[in-house]
């Protein structure tokens, strides 16, 4: 009987021990982050402000790292927040954009989140202007998205890209000054392995000289000017619209005038209207990547551009 006992008295109390250990858990995984002593929480706008924190941050402790859209959103044209978004932004500690306006949204994150520190990552870089299609030419319209006056795809330039890292170093530095040496280190490390590309883009017009090209996303203008390329038109449309009689014909001059014979196409986007530009010209059509979505792997910034520059080799 009395072993019974002790064997009861036993299986109660490791029943109590579990049940206070899954509470305890249960806990700990609902607190919220706030009280989750020494925890960064970083927050990004897109894709390519998600790649350039991810290593910014390496493997440094108590840093968590979320990308506010998926990793196949693409560029934020035109982009609504959306419930999860907010959900996203009220645990963070910090969010990184990449700014120019491309985060046309940002207003309403700092009406809900004023105090939210903002790491704009193009801070300081001198941007291109945004060209629009047939510019002169008021009667062509122009069906594309807009941005704003300035070109904020940035980070299609090697360099350009460069500085973005070192002010997301900055901006995580100061905010986390314990790390802020790491965040550096990590940043420099970066910036070693983008090295080579960058060199190349600036040499790979070298033996050809200067092309003429057409571009079909404003992003394509800071890669052109990166390799020294010249931008003879852009065209934006959206998904299901082709160019008019008025558009093609312009577009014809402006090949003819210029000897435009690469047209650069987004990986993203449909080639269609290019195709038929192609076939009316004679130019052809390449499909570079604007490195706006991918994988989440902190090389694929180093990756897609790898590949822009091999498209753009094979088509010197
Ligand atoms: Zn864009």
């Amino acid at each position: 009987m009395k072993n019974k006992y002790v064997f009861t008295g036993i299986l109660l109390a490791v029943i109590t021990a579990i049940s206070a250990a899954v509470i305890h858990f249960v806990t700990i995984t609902e607190e919220p982050h706030e009280e989750r002593e020494g925890t960064l929480e970083v927050v990004t706008s897109f894709y390519p402000m998600y790649i350039a924190a991810e290593n910014v941050i390496g493997d440094i402790p108590g840093v968590q790292l979320t990308n506010m859209t998926g990793p196949q959103t693409g560029c934020l044209h035109d982009y609504q927040l959306s419930p999860e978004d907010m959900q996203t932004l009220s645990g963070a500690d910090v969010f990184i954009i990449n700014g120019g306006g491309i985060e046309s949204f940002l207003d309403t994150v700092l009406k809900n989140y004023p105090g939210l520190p903002v790491i704009t990552a193009s801070d300081g870089i001198s941007m291109l202007e945004m060209k629009t299609f047939g510019a002169g030419h008021e009667e062509d319209g122009h069906e594309g998205h807009d941005h704003g006056d300035e070109n904020p795809h940035v980070w299609m330039d090697v360099s350009k890209y460069m500085q973005e890292v070192d002010n997301i170093a900055g901006g995580l530095a100061s905010l986390d000054p314990v790390h802020a040496e790491q965040y550096r280190q990590n940043a420099e490390a970066y910036r070693k392995k983008l090295e080579p590309l960058r060199v190349e883009a600036s040499k790979i017009t070298g033996k050809t000289g200067q092309a003429n090209i057409i571009i079909f996303h404003d992003s394509f203008a800071y890669f052109a000017d990166a390799c020294g390329l010249q931008v003879a038109e852009v065209i934006e449309i959206e998904e299901d619209n082709t160019l008019s009689a008025g558009q093609l014909a312009h577009l014809m001059q402006v090949i003819k005038e210029k000897e435009v014979q690469l047209l650069f196409v987004e990986k993203q986007y449909s080639t269609k209207v290019a195709e038929a530009v192609a076939k009316e010209s004679g130019a052809k059509v390449y499909i570079l990547d604007s490195l706006v979505t991918g994988d989440g792997d902190p090389d694929s910034y180093i990756r897609g551009m790898e590949e822009n520059l091999a498209v753009l080799r094979e088509a010197l």
